[in-house]
């Protein structure tokens, strides 16, 4: 509790940590920090913590020690929209990644897997996207497969998602887009044992309900939640020994294609909240640092790793892009031909990811 009290003052009173987090120190310094929302903070940090990996609290509040990043190019896999920075996890993840991207070639899923967001260096909330990914132990897969030439860097931020769902009608998958090899690549992420959750959207989880022939007993860990129409969303349990990692429930038995989906296809989650006479507005209010573990401002005073040092896994340098490739640059206008992202629902009150 000291030590932790003590690196918690360390952080505050780190003069260059505070130039590089933006806080002003010069009068009132603890406050400016209490009151930070701690997604500023965390949405800054470069670098993750040269210490052991270590998840700390929960999926949608935590944070993230001894980070490591999945290259950038791997032989069966690219990360996409590198600016955000959010290509880094737990090793346990990293190398789930690797695993699952090679099986996806094995299924006849392209040259491999688009990898969207894992989580930002030392983990904590984002200024943009996700409740969760805070603790290294969350990614995003696109639902387009790794072209086989490498996607530049301008690609890897423009590419824009391709939804698979029918946006004329409510929540419907779209036939011309989903395929078998889309159901198997998501069964397939959800039969490993380390993986506890894969989140896909209502529409995606009633067609697997209504297709799939495999192993039905895994279908239970396929969650349905609005968004999550152009990407899937693997989650990982807790690491055997992480002792700072908060577990979820859980998931109920069976294949979850019962009243817990149905709800999905009903009014309510799309209606809008009654609100009471009387009732005041709720000021959102943000996460801040005391909201978190206490141990999250130790890893944000901790020193930080080279890249160089936290890049894990598989070393490979990928062949030289070729921008205007045409393979490339169709899947791009495919994209972009889309109606635009707003017309695929979201509720109205958020429910949470469960
Ligand atoms: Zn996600």
């Amino acid at each position: 509790m000291t030590r932790i009290k003590a690196g918690f003052l360390r952080y505050l009173g780190s003069a260059a940590l505070a130039g590089l987090i933006g806080l002003s120190l010069a009068a009132g310094g603890a406050t400016a920090a209490d009151d930070t929302p701690a997604k500023q903070i965390f949405g800054k940090v470069q670098l993750p913590s040269n210490s052991a990996p270590s998840p700390i609290g929960f999926y949608a509040k935590g944070c993230m020690a001894g980070a490591v990043a999945i290259p950038t190019d791997g032989p069966t896999w690219q990360a996409m929209r590198l600016s955000r920075n959010r290509r880094w996890g737990n090793p346990a993840m990293v190398q789930l990644l690797e695993k699952f991207s090679q099986d996806a070639v094995q299924l006849g899923w392209g040259s491999g897997i688009l990898i969207g967001d894992i989580s930002q260096p030392r983990g904590g909330p984002m200024l943009t996207g996700h409740a969760s990914h805070q603790i290294g132990l969350d990614a995003d897969i696109w639902f387009t497969p790794k072209p086989a030439q490498p996607l530049s860097a301008e690609e890897r931020e423009d590419m824009p998602f391709t939804s698979m769902l029918d946006k004329s009608k409510f929540l419907t998958v779209n036939a011309a887009r989903w395929t078998p090899t889309h159901a198997k690549l998501v069964m397939q992420a959800a039969s490993y044992p380390q993986v506890e959750r894969v989140f896909v959207n209502p529409a995606i989880k009633k067609k697997l309900c209504e297709t799939w022939t495999g192993d039905r007993s895994l279908l239970g860990k396929v969650r349905p939640v609005y968004g999550h129409d152009e990407h899937f969303h693997i989650r990982m349990h807790c690491p055997p020994g992480a002792s700072g990692c908060k577990a979820q429930a859980p998931v109920a038995s069976g294949d979850g294609c019962d009243k817990s989906l149905a709800w999905w296809f009903t009014k309510e989650p799309w209606a809008k909240p009654v609100k009471k006479p009387g009732d005041k507005p709720v000021k959102p209010r943000f996460v801040t640092l005391a909201d978190l573990p206490k141990s999250c401002a130790a890893v944000l005073a901790a020193p930080a790793a080279t890249e160089q040092s936290a890049t894990f896994g598989t070393a490979y340098v990928a062949p030289q892009p070729q921008s205007g490739d045409a393979a490339i640059q169709q899947v791009i206008q495919a994209g972009n031909s889309d109606l635009p992202d707003t017309v695929v629902p979201v509720p109205l009150a958020r429910p949470a990811l469960q």
